[in-house]
């Protein structure tokens, strides 16, 4: 379920166990018999991107489409680890662009006679915005400078995907207010990006899993495993 581009893909790499529980990369071909990829319709966010299911239905897939070297859990969450680095980055992109469209906004809407920029309140949520996008670029720069070490956990990274992720829909919200009725049209980019960050907060493991990442590597107990 929920695989992007699946519908329109020519291949799948696929993480799948062997008869002894190792996970192994394969790459599943479209046309392979028993390989079916349908679409997810009817979606309300992320929808300039397409999703789909991967479905297979008792495909045989030849021992040279597995990938070679690699096998276990650390092959497929090292891609995880790249991606959720890419999130972190990338939904501060979304928050800079809510922030920057409400700082102008607050600065063009006169109300009560003055721009609503001069009031406390809207000072108080663009103040807060640029603080929490600052605090951001300086976790996932560190973290850039960590992963350019080879140093980054995968405990650092999901740390920086919830927090960023976190931020950016606060920060949507904020500056949907900002706007006022205008923060809903499609004239300003608010809502656009809201509605894929909630598709954010959810895919490369949701906001909840990964908080208990950090849980775990703090306390040593996992909270989202029964058999640990
Ligand atoms: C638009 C989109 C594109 C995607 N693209 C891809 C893709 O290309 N490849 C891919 O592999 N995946 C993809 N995904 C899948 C995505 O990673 C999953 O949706 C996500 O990991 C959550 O899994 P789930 O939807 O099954 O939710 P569930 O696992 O059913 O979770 C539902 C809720 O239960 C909570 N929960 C689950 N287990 C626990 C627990 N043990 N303890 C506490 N809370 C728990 C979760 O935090 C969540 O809030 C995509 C998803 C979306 C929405």
């Amino acid at each position: 379920m929920w695989i992007t581009n699946s519908p329109i893909c020519d291949v799948a790499v696929v993480w799948a166990k062997n008869e002894e529980g190792r996970i192994h990369g394969l790459v599943v071909e479209r046309g392979m018999e028993g390989f079916t990829t349908p679409e997810t319709h009817g979606k309300w966010s992320l929808r300039a991107s397409r999703t789909g299911e991967l479905v297979f239905d008792n495909v045989k897939v030849p021992k040279e489409n597995l990938l070679p070297n690699k096998s276990g859990l650390g092959a497929p969450l090292g891609c995880l680890d790249s991606a959720r680095y890419g999130i972190a980055w990338g939904v501060i992109g979304a928050a800079m662009d809510c922030y920057d469209s409400a700082l102008r906004y607050s600065q063009e809407r006169i109300q009560f006679g003055k721009p609503i920029a001069a009031y406390q309140l809207t000072q108080k949520k663009l103040a807060e915005m640029i603080t929490e996008i600052t605090k951001a670029q300086f976790l996932t720069y560190r973290l850039g400078q960590l992963k350019n070490e080879g140093r980054a956990s995968s405990q650092q990274i999901s740390m920086a995907k919830r927090n960023n992720v976190d931020m950016a829909l606060k920060i949507a919200r904020e500056a949907r207010q900002i706007h006022g009725g205008m923060g809903i049209t499609g004239e300003y980019p608010i809502m656009r990006h809201m509605m894929n960050l909630e598709s954010v907060i959810t895919y490369e493991g949701t906001h909840d899993i990964h908080l208990l990442i950090t849980g775990m590597d703090i306390t040593g107990h996992s909270a989202f495993r029964s058999d640990q």
